[in-house]
C-alpha cells in the first residue's frame, strides 16, 4: 500500500512540477467537445438518455461517468478524474444517485478511475476486465515517466484541471487511482443481475488491453469506453504507451456492431442513439482502422520507410472521422513500429550517438547560431513550421541556450500552436514553447 502511495504521489508532484502555464484558450474550434480545454467542474449537467440510463459529460479529457438505476441501486460506468470526479459524483447525489451497487470500470485509465474511492463509499463494488490489475501494474512501473508526460500532454495546470491553483481544490479523499483492487474480474465475458436488470460485460481491447464493454439488453445500449469517439483513435499516444493493436480495435468494434445497439454511450463525448445512425458511424470508424492498418502493411511490404508512410497515408472522404485527438500519422508509425520496432535500417541508427553528435559541427558550418537562427525564422515567415522547429532543435543541440535560436523556435512554436487542431500536438507544442521561453528568461 505504502508503495502505492508512493507512486501516486511522485505522479501528482510530477504533473505539479512539470505542468507549465499553457498559453491562453486553444484557437481551434474543431477539438471534440469532451477534449477541449474548459474547466472540467464547471458548467456540467446530467442527460438522460433511457428510462433509467443518463450520464454527466466530462470536459477536457475528463471521462464521462455513465449511471444505470436499478432496485438495488446505481450501476456506475467509469467516474472520471480528479477534480471533475468529485464534482460529478456531488451531482449524482444531488440528484438523488446515493446508493451504488458497482462502478465498472471500462479500463485502467486515469481519466476513468478518479472517482472509485467515492463511489465505493456509498456501497459500490468494483468490476473490470481481468487484465486491468497488470494493465495499472505497467502504469505503476512507469510512474515517473508517465507522471511528466502526462503532465506535459494534457496541460491540466494551465487549463483548470488538477493541478491548477485556480481550480477548486480537490475535496473527498484523495484517490490511489494506481492502487485500485478490484472486487470482481473476468476473463472473457460476464453477466451481472442488478436487482432484475441484466447487465453484460464484454472483453473488448482497443485503446488498452483491459477494455470492456457494457451492454443493457433490455435498452440495447452500449458503453464501450475509449474504443470509439470523435476522433481518429489515439492508437500511438505522445506520452508513450505499449502498442495498441489496430486489429484489436476492429474485432471490439465488430464485437460491439454484432449487439446491434439503438444507444451507445462513449466514456468521451456524447452519446449516440439510433440504431441506423450507430451502425453507420460505428461501422466507418472501424473502417478507417481498417484503412490506415492496412495502408501501412502494404507500404512496409513495399519497402517505404516509416516517415514516408506518415506523410503518404491519408483517409478518403467517406472515412474522414477526424483528428481532434487521434491522429493518422502517429497511428501510421505506431502500427509500423507496433509490428516491427525502432530500427530503420538506417545504419548509423545502430549507434549511440545520435544526430546531436554532429549539430555542433552543422552549426559552425552553418555560419553560427545566428544563421541558424535567420533560416529558422525565414521558414517560420514562409509557413514552413515544421521544418523552422527541425532547425531550431539542431541549433539547440549544436549551441545549447543561444538565445537568437531560442527566439525563433518560440517563433515556431508560436505559430504551431495557431495552426493546430489536435488536443494532445497542442499539450506537446505548449509544452516545448513553454520550455523555450524559460530558457530565454
Ligand atoms: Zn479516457
Amino acid at each position: 500500500m505504502l508503495k502505492h502511495t508512493l507512486v501516486t504521489s511522485a505522479f501528482l508532484l510530477a504533473a505539479c512540477q512539470a505542468a507549465p502555464v499553457a498559453t491562453g484558450q486553444p484557437p481551434n474550434p474543431q477539438l471534440p467537445s469532451s477534449m477541449d480545454f474548459a474547466d472540467p467542474t464547471q458548467n456540467l449537467s446530467i442527460t438522460k438518455v433511457a428510462p433509467g440510463l443518463s450520464y454527466v459529460m466530462g470536459r477536457n479529457v475528463s471521462s464521462n461517468t455513465i449511471v444505470l438505476d436499478t432496485p438495488q441501486g446505481a450501476v456506475i460506468i467509469d467516474t472520471s478524474r480528479p477534480p471533475a470526479s468529485k464534482a460529478h459524483f456531488d451531482l449524482l447525489q444531488k440528484n438523488g444517485v446515493t446508493k451504488a451497487a458497482y462502478v465498472i470500470l471500462t479500463h485502467g485509465h486515469g481519466d476513468h478511475t478518479g472517482g472509485v474511492v467515492l463511489w465505493k463509499g456509498i456501497g459500490a463494488k468494483v468490476v473490470a476486465q481481468e487484465s486491468f490489475s497488470e494493465f495499472l501494474g505497467y502504469q505503476r512501473m512507469l510512474a515517473g515517466f508517465f507522471g511528466r508526460r502526462n503532465a506535459a500532454q494534457f496541460q491540466f495546470a494551465g487549463s483548470g484541471g488538477a493541478a491548477s491553483a485556480a481550480a477548486p481544490a480537490q475535496s473527498g479523499p484523495a484517490p490511489n487511482v494506481l492502487g485500485i483492487v478490484p472486487d470482481i474480474t473476468f476473463r472473457d465475458a460476464m453477466d451481472l443481475d442488478v436487482g432484475g436488470v441484466k447487465v453484460q460485460l464484454l472483453h473488448t481491447p482497443g485503446e488498452t488491453p483491459d477494455h470492456l464493454t457494457v451492454w443493457i439488453p433490455s435498452l440495447k445500449a452500449a458503453m464501450l469506453g475509449d474504443n470509439f469517439y470523435e476522433s481518429f483513435p489515439n492508437m500511438y499516444t505522445l506520452r508513450g504507451t505499449r502498442p495498441r493493436w489496430p486489429l484489436d480495435y476492429i474485432n471490439s468494434l465488430d464485437k460491439v456492431l454484432a449487439l446491434e445497439p439503438e444507444i451507445v454511450i462513449p466514456s468521451h463525448g456524447p452519446a449516440i442513439t439510433g440504431k441506423d445512425n450507430i451502425k453507420a458511424q460505428l461501422t466507418r470508424m472501424r473502417n478507417a482502422i481498417v484503412y490506415v492498418h492496412d495502408a501501412v502493411l502494404k507500404g512496409m511490404n513495399q519497402g517505404k520507410d516509416v516517415h514516408t508512410l506518415m506523410r503518404e497515408i491519408k483517409l478518403p472522404p467517406e472515412l474522414d472521422v477526424g483528428e481532434g485527438y487521434g491522429k493518422i500519422s502517429w497511428s501510421v508509425r505506431g502500427i509500423y513500429e507496433g509490428y516491427a520496432g525502432w530500427f530503420s535500417g538506417d545504419a548509423a541508427e545502430m549507434f549511440p550517438e545520435g544526430r546531436s553528435s554532429v549539430s555542433p559541427d552543422l552549426v559552425k558550418l552553418a555560419g553560427g547560431p545566428k544563421a541558424i537562427a535567420d533560416e529558422a525564422m525565414k521558414l517560420v515567415a514562409a509557413g514552413k513550421l515544421v521544418e523552422a522547429l527541425h532547425m531550431t532543435s539542431i541549433g539547440i543541440e549544436g549551441a545549447p541556450d543561444d538565445k537568437d535560436v531560442l527566439r525563433a523556435r518560440v517563433a515556431a512554436f508560436e505559430a504551431l500552436v495557431k495552426a493546430s487542431s489536435n488536443r494532445n500536438e497542442l499539450g506537446w507544442l505548449n509544452q516545448g514553447l513553454a520550455e523555450a521561453k524559460k530558457a530565454l528568461e
